[in-house]
């Protein structure tokens, strides 16, 4: 367990650069809601639309502020890829998984359009500019080129195109890649704006936000569930968690806590470009990914470059693990040499066993969605709509998104060296090429 909630805003450039917020209280009093959720990032707040949409009343309450979570401080990568690829789906499970799969990708990037036009989030700055995967060798560029003929073959999906080296270095102004793979599904977003910009929205619609209102027990009562926050209680039908990595602040979400691996993962970003890299470095504002198994990324914000990757082990940043990425964003972008770096943070990830996001119940009174193994932009801003079914007694066809295939993380108590183990592993794997 951590120190106990609230915790002040991290210091990002997101934060820096946030516009205004919406004001929301703290809880005091007992109230009665028909559904309480833990949690007010993406996957909370989606909740929340989606469930007052059918009609029911619902309250977030969330330890912090708003977007304290990763919510508010990742990439802005709106991809609607998983960690595992389409292909492996289907030669593991079936086509139909695979499609099922591909399909809840794309409703979810195409959700994150919706959301932003129907609650005028103008400050999110969203652009479907794509994503480029940036292979770092020969082995990886020819799985890249198998993955664009499958899904060109097996799904239909158009969307993919292979690029040669040369232009990768016109895409990224890069000399590193011996090519890539491009895809014109997604593209990047202000994270932190984007959830304060929902939030916003279920204020003026009415719907229950508190802040600074840690739930530190969820516990059964009468034919439903009580939640205790210092200074005010919920008594509601239901609960929803919907805390992902951050769900070891209380006790009160012990219940997910083992199922998920919390990995740090980090990023910098410069002073704004000028001049030739100004103009020349990921010209066209996608998003940028290395195929290296501790992969790094990056994007521009603005004029900024911002590059991210695996952060510090254990429960804070590290100097050496910044140092790191920069080195990483030096070697990979000579002329930055000299840049500045302006701004560093990180936050958890939440890794699974199968890496794969699940939803579904606990029990008849609690619902859970958590475990995006960092990739949540778009999938967690719509869970919402699924969690709201699943809540209301539909069952949906979620693929292998749902709960029946959620495990516990075995020997969690020694998660953290096993984490180091794995990641070490991966790096002597990427060194030596494989
Ligand atoms: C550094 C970083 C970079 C990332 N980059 C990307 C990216 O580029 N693209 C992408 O798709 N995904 C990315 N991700 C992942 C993405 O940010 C997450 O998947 C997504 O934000 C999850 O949203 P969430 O609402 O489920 O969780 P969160 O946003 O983490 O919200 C959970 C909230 O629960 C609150 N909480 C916890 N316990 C309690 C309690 N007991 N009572 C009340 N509240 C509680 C926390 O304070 C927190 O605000 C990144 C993540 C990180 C950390």
């Amino acid at each position: 367990m951590t120190a106990h909630p609230p915790f002040p805003d991290i210091n990002s450039l997101w934060q820096e650069t946030a516009g205004a917020r919406p004001i929301f209280g703290g809880l005091s009093g007992d109230h009665r809601y028909d559904v309480a959720i833990i949690g007010g990032g993406y996957t909370g707040l989606s909740t929340a639309r989606y469930l007052a949409r059918r009609g029911l009343s619902a309250v977030v309450l969330e330890a912090s502020r708003i977007g304290w979570g990763a919510s508010g401080r990742n990439g802005g990568v709106v991809s609607g890829k998983f960690r595992v690829a389409f292909s492996e789906i289907a030669g593991r499970f079936d086509i139909d998984t695979a499609r099922r799969m591909h399909d809840l990708g794309i409703e979810a990037i195409d959700h994150v359009g919706e959301l932003v036009e129907d609650y005028g989030i103008t400050s999110a700055d969203y652009r479907s500019t794509g994503s480029l995967r940036c292979a770092h060798n020969a082995v990886s560029l020819e799985s890249l080129k198998k993955e664009v003929d499958w899904l060109h073959q097996a799904l239909g999906d158009r969307a993919c195109s292979i690029l040669s080296a040369q232009e990768m270095e016109t895409e990224t102004g890069s000399r590193d890649f011996v090519g890539g793979m491009l895809n014109t599904h997604g593209g990047i977003i202000h994270p932190l704006n984007f959830v304060l910009g929902i939030a916003a929205g279920l204020k003026a619609a009415g719907i229950a936000v508190f802040e600074s209102a840690p739930v530190i027990s969820l516990r059964r009562e009468g034919s439903g569930v009580l939640l205790e926050t210092p200074d005010g209680t919920i008594t509601a039908r239901q609960a929803v968690i919907a805390t992902n990595s951050y769900s070891d602040l209380t006790a009160a979400t012990a219940a997910v806590r083992n199922t998920i691996i919390p990995f740090r993962s980090a990023m910098i970003a410069t002073e704004p470009l000028s001049g030739k890299a100004g103009s020349t470095l990921l010209a066209h504002d996608r998003s940028y990914t290395e195929t290296r198994r501790m992969m790094r990324w990056f994007r521009k914000a603005g004029d900024r470059l911002l590059y991210g990757g695996r952060g510090a082990f254990g429960k804070k940043d590290s100097a050496s693990a910044f140092a790191a990425l920069h080195k990483a964003m030096v070697r990979q972008f000579p002329e930055l040499g000299q840049t500045a770096v302006t701004h560093r943070w990180s936050g958890l990830v939440a890794m699974t066993m199968d890496s794969i996001p699940h939803v579904g119940r606990l029990d008849e009174r609690v619902v859970y969605a958590v475990g995006y193994n960092g990739t949540g932009v778009a999938l967690a801003s719509s869970m919402g709509k699924h969690v709201a079914a699943i809540v209301t007694g539909e069952s949906p066809n979620l693929g292998l998104l749902t709960s029946e295939r959620l495990k516990a993380v075995p020997f969690y108590p020694i998660r953290e060296p096993a984490v180091r183990l794995v990641a070490g592993w991966y790096q002597f794997l990427d060194a030596i090429g494989r």
